[in-house]
């Protein structure tokens, strides 16, 4: 990225005490990269890579001007947000905490001269009556329109994208947009009410081999359907993405469609245990929800690469070991 005899590029990454953000931070510095790193929280199971790191509250104005000062890229990942028993239950808080920190984190970035932005939006934002089946056509980046998200965290990331393009047509602020569907891994929230399906399902089924009890509750009948990106296929298009020059929204997921009931399965058979799914009132979202990747393809000659099981497996050991260290097993 730099030859030797140049200093490094300075960037910053907000939400970096996150899932995400922390494994951004990281992926930067391989390459070379100065991070700064901005959050509420510091990174709550390894410790950060980045040059410096700063805790802030980015729904402050004050905040984003300090965050942003003396950085030429920033990636845009802070958000209020969780699994669906946070987002559909939350969401007044969601909509204004994620405006403040979107509407202050780009204005200060343009006040600062920063020249590309990276803004994570969510598969979140496509409409619901596209959604309503389990065997639902995949969903393409044009798709958004006429929009009905589900939930205010889905309209205020839709919000979040305009934003982004009115910046670049009316201040010349590179920005890039990307679609995330259902982002896993080690290292992200696995209890707590903010977890999502495949750190939840994880700590279930470890719960249940570690335990004895075979009982594992799913929410709804377990019919409903999505696709899951591994995190390294994550940074790999995030990395792509701000690199190149389209800056439009696009998609960023895999487009294998499991159902929550063959989820569990898999994670099962992982850990090498036999469960049995208990199905229990509890919000689901849409029903069905799947990435179209033509574009992705077209834009940056590449698509995610690991398999659900290969991803499953390393999220799963990293949870197991959480669940054995918590339970004293
Ligand atoms: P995460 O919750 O692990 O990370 C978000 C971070 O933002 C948290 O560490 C949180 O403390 C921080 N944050 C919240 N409010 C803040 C504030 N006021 N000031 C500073 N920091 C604040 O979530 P993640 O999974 O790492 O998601 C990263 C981004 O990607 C988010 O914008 C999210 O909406 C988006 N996204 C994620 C997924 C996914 O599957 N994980 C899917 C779609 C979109």
């Amino acid at each position: 990225m730099t030859a030797a005899h140049e200093s490094p590029i300075k960037v910053l990454v907000t939400g970096a005490g996150g899932f995400i953000g922390h494994h951004l931070v990281t992926f930067l510095k391989a390459r070379g990269y100065w991070v700064r790193g901005v959050d509420l929280k510091h990174p709550e199971f390894a410790p950060t890579d980045a040059d410096e790191f700063e805790v802030l509250d980015l729904r402050r104005w004050d905040a984003c001007l300090q965050a942003t000062r003396g950085v030429k890229e920033v990636y845009a990942l802070a958000a209020d947000m969780g699994g669906m028993g946070f987002i559909s239950s939350n969401h007044a808080q969601i909509l204004r905490n994620n405006a403040l920190i979107n509407l202050h984190t780009i204005e200060a970035a343009r006040i600062n001269d920063v020249v590309r932005y990276f803004y994570t939006s969510s598969a979140c934002v496509y409409p619901e009556y596209l959604q309503q089946d389990a065997h639902v056509t995949p969903l393409k980046e044009e798709d958004v329109y006429p929009a009905q998200p589900q939930d205010a965290y889905g309209w205020e990331k839709l919000i979040g994208e305009h934003l982004c393009r009115h910046y670049r047509e009316d201040f010349g602020l590179e920005t890039r947009v990307v679609r995330f569907h259902n982002i896993f891994g080690p290292l992200g929230t696995w209890e707590g009410g903010r977890e999502k399906a495949p750190a939840a399902m994880c700590r279930k089924i470890a719960t249940a081999k570690l335990s004895g009890d075979p009982t594992v509750e799913i929410w709804g009948d377990g019919e409903q359907t999505r696709s899951f990106c591994y995190i390294d296929d994550c940074l790999t298009g995030i990395y792509k993405l701000m690199r190149s020059d389209y800056h439009e929204p696009l998609n960023l997921g895999q487009d294998r469609m499991v159902t929550i009931n063959q989820l569990a399965d898999i994670i099962a058979e992982i850990a090498g245990v036999s469960i049995v799914k208990k199905h229990v009132p509890g919000p689901q979202g849409v029903r069905g929800r799947n990435s179209d990747n033509t574009r992705l393809r077209e834009v940056l000659g590449w698509s995610p690469e690991i398999s659900l099981e290969a991803g499953l497996a390393e999220t799963y050991a990293w949870i197991e070991g959480e669940v054995r260290a918590r339970l004293g097993a």
